[in-house]
């Protein structure tokens, strides 16, 4: 999107957050100011004892407990969610965790038209954006709808002090590629860009920082203030061919979310390049680097996030499938994809070779 365009439309999406270290203590105000008393506290397995520090401030006799959200939202978690909505006579939802456990809670909204309370822990942005994205049989299926979207966004940095480095590397690329995308999507605005621009370079300021010191609430908070930034970008514009590959590659294979992106948001940067000039300087400008693909690549190296799809599980049969289902009801996106330059590019990724245009 040319920062100067005269022609565009913008839609904020409505949310209350919260930022700051030590907000979460403001969820037991924040689901009486929605004026409800009856919370399903949504976590992973893993993240089980945050939701006992979130369940300590209500009574349990109010209060229930759901801890099997999983990656990608499988249909089945969905409907022993909804059980356990039913069982507990729940006014309302809190998710603590990162993407998996706010797109159980998502889903069970899209159900129930429950109001969200969201405690993010990671940088997968999905906190701020009316999608949502569901699999059943194998096949990833995402929509758009405001009645997933979060009332409530708590973001206490102290969550995200723990998330390892190699998964907060993974996280915060994750989130850069919403801004990418956003930069040359066909809808976008110059506010989002602005956002875009910002998320990107706080990401990629605070994520090396990360590296060396895990435990940094300062880069921690700047991360996380990029984290909402990137977000917000992607709840507002379309997402173009980047994640429609996620997509494709995380329901066909079940591949890890975000290594999938970190691993292939410098390839479609270099695949869309000469298709989106503007959003290209941009991005480059962000990450102060020569140019968007490059900085992409250098930044993803410099964070030692895995570079191949092989590493991360995919079988390099599985590219046909790939092509298969991105070029299935395509996203927009600045060039239009084909299949014998998605092969190549999908080759280059699962092979972990750099970045190159496709010609
Ligand atoms: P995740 O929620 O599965 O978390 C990844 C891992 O990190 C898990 O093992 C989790 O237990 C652990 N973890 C999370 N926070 C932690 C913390 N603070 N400390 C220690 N460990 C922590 O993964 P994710 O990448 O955050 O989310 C991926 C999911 O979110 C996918 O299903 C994806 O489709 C979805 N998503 C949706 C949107 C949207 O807008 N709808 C946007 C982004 C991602």
């Amino acid at each position: 999107m040319d920062r100067h365009a005269q022609t565009f439309a913008y839609e904020p999406l409505p949310a209350r957050v919260l930022f700051g270290a030590g907000r979460r203590a403001d969820v037991a105000d924040e689901v009486a100011r929605l004026g409800c008393a009856r919370p399903l506290i949504v976590t992973s397995p893993e993240q089980h004892t945050r939701g006992d520090d979130i369940a300590a401030a209500f009574d349990p006799a109010s209060a229930s407990r759901f801890s099997d959200a999983a990656m990608h939202t499988p249909w089945h978690v969905t409907v022993r969610a909804l059980d356990a909505v039913a069982r507990g006579r729940t006014d309302c939802l809190i998710a603590i965790g990162g993407g998996s456990a706010i797109g159980l809670a998502k889903a069970i909204a899209l159900q129930t038209d429950l109001p969200q309370i969201v405690l993010p822990t990671t940088y997968a942005g999905s906190e701020v954006t009316p999608i949502i994205g569901e699999t059943r049989d194998g096949e990833k299926r995402t929509q758009r709808t405001r009645k997933v979207l979060p009332e409530v966004v708590i973001y206490d940095v102290e969550l995200t002090s723990t998330l390892p480095p190699a998964m907060s590397a993974a996280s915060g690329l994750n989130a850069i590629a919403h801004a990418v995308e956003a930069l040359y999507a066909a809808d976008g605005n110059p506010i989002t860009s602005l956002m875009a621009e910002e998320g990107i370079a706080s990401l990629a300021g605070a994520l090396p920082e990360i590296m060396r010191a895990p435990s940094s609430i300062d880069a921690r908070r700047i991360a996380q203030y990029g984290a909402w930034l990137c977000g917000t970008c992607l709840g507002a514009v379309s997402m173009g061919l980047h994640h429609k590959i996620c997509h494709a590659l995380g329901g066909s294979f079940d591949l890890p979310h975000a290594q999938t992106h970190a691993i292939m948001i410098a390839h479609v940067a270099a695949y869309n390049a000469d298709a989106a000039p503007v959003a290209m300087m941009r991005i480059a400008r962000a990450l102060n680097a020569q140019d968007a693909w490059t900085g992409l690549h250098e930044l993803a190296r410099a964070l030692n996030v895995p570079l191949s799809l092989e590493a991360i599980g995919m079988p390099e049969d599985g590219i046909d499938l790939a092509i298969e289902r991105i070029t299935q009801n395509a996203y927009s996106n600045p060039r239009t994809p084909d299949a014998s330059t998605l092969r190549v590019m999908l080759t280059r990724a699962w092979n972990g070779e750099p970045p190159a245009r496709v010609e």
